[in-house]
């Protein structure tokens, strides 16, 4: 792509609102959302609460947000003015939701819009033509499939390296480098990158480098990025944060008001913010965040170790034998609720997941029930099978996203689709399934 024309009109109108919060037809920007922030100087409870505690402004008193499903605010004067007056560039609904999630995320601000892949984009428009991104090698389909356009499409070069590896890593950092973006764990290979020594690297290779932080897969309630050297974190609203796969959404969070405000630019001129309605629907899920977190990870642990035991090669940062234990700990508070494991056979993975009746097939996570997924016949299909082979993704891994139910009876569906895809055989005549109080597990032993 041919470099863009700074001296073009519309560019320098667009630079000039930019500077002056004018919109590109001279208007001003709407104050909406005001830049919210959890610092307020109250006492900060612990996540739970605040999770649960809100404050409005509502004139009722109401404790639950009402959804403003109104597209235009009337104004006051002729000149407008009032904190809202159309849906796209703000509505109340919409801003209570980003200023709980600011204090949940540790964020100065936080912006919602449409779904996770549409914060990837808000947050990409940031790069220019020549801007160079690094990023993993075992990056979330969606995530890949747009850097990918920005590749083919806008000029911007795109480095994939193992980010487990923080040589790897240096070794494409530049002066170039506009933007670092990380995940972790991965996801399905469950790798963990070092925020803290990357973001350092990246910041020392190039001052104005932003360090862009995936946080989906473990949520506010486990890892704070921002904290520890992210310049801005963004997670797709349509997992853990809502929980029950009703909405998509999507959430970024930073603490530079500068680099706020060019975001919602792009929401402003974009058009992508969250509707009111999914807006609250967000708003009454993220409530119940830790309670949920909090179920899935401890049910997680028990499924991860049942698999474990019985000799399956099992990837979750909960358990010791994951090679970046240490590491994944030194960051987070939590190991989530996401693992995968191999079976050795691809045929015998697709029996598994066939056969499981608890366990629904679909793609996704976070959600309160239990899923089950073959990645690669899946949610990274769009992935290229050699692209695939060349970043070491077993095409028999079966991903397991668990949710809140009885870890006996998931335990149970597992160990009888293990049964019947052949994968185990049975040692006594009949097994009960595994006890959550009592520790014992069926006797399986892997074929
Ligand atoms: C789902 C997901 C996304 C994209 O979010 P959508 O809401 O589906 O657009 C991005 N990153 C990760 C890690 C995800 O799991």
């Amino acid at each position: 792509m041919a470099a863009p024309n700074t001296n073009s009109p519309a560019l320098q109108a667009a630079n000039k609102a930019m500077m002056t919060r004018l919109d590109l037809d001279g208007h001003d920007l709407p104050p909406s959302p005001a830049p919210s922030s959890p610092h307020s100087g109250r006492r900060r409870y612990a996540l739970a609460t605040e999770l649960v505690y809100t404050e409005t402004k509502d004139q009722y008193g109401s404790s639950s947000i009402p959804i403003y499903q109104s597209a235009t605010f009337k104004q006051t004067s002729s000149s407008g003015g009032n904190e809202y007056d159309y849906t796209r560039s703000g509505n109340p609904t919409r801003t209570h939701l980003e200023r709980h999630l600011a204090k949940i995320m540790n964020a100065g601000r936080v912006l919602a819009v449409g779904s996770g892949m549409g914060a990837l984009d808000v947050i990409t428009r940031l790069l220019r033509p020549g801007d160079e991104v690094v990023t993993g090698d075992d990056l979330y389909g969606g995530t890949n499939r747009l850097l990918t356009y920005l590749k083919n499409n806008q000029g911007v070069i795109v480095h994939h390296v193992d980010t487990t590896n923080v040589d790897s890593v240096r070794s494409v950092l530049s002066s170039k480098t506009a933007l670092v973006l990380l995940e972790t764990p991965t996801n399905p290979l469950i790798k963990i990158a070092d925020i803290p020594t990357i973001a350092r690297a990246a910041h020392e290779a190039s001052e104005k480098s932003l360090v862009v932080v995936d946080n989906t897969m473990l949520s506010p309630m486990l890892l704070n990025p921002l904290d520890i050297g992210a310049d801005i974190v963004y997670e797709s609203g349509t997992k853990y944060l809502s929980g029950h796969h009703d909405i998509m959404a999507g959430v970024i969070a930073c603490n530079d008001p500068e680099l706020g405000d060019k975001m919602y630019f792009t929401i402003n001129s974009t058009g992508c913010g969250l509707s009111p309605n999914d807006s609250f629907l967000l708003m009454r899920g993220v409530k119940t965040l830790a309670i949920r977190m909090e179920k899935q990870q401890a049910n997680a642990q028990r499924i991860a170790e049942f698999l474990e035991s019985h000799g399956f090669k099992v990837r979750y940062p909960g358990l010791k034998s994951h090679l970046q234990y240490d590491l994944h700990w030194s960051m987070a508070r939590g190991a989530g609720a996401v693992l995968s494991f191999e079976t050795g056979d691809v045929s015998v993975s697709e029996r598994i997941v066939e056969a499981a009746r608890l366990w629904a097939i679909s793609v996704s996570f976070g959600c309160v029930n239990s899923l089950i997924s073959m990645p690669c016949r899946m949610s990274h299909a769009s992935i290229d099978i050699e692209t695939r082979k060349e970043r070491q993704m077993p095409e028999d891994l079966i991903r397991l996203c668990v949710g809140i139910e009885d870890v006996a009876d998931l335990i149970d569906d597992l160990s009888r689709a293990l049964v019947q895809a052949g994968a185990v055989t049975l040692t006594i005549d009949s097994f009960h399934a595994a006890d959550a109080e009592s520790d014992e597990l069926p006797t399986l032993a892997q074929v």
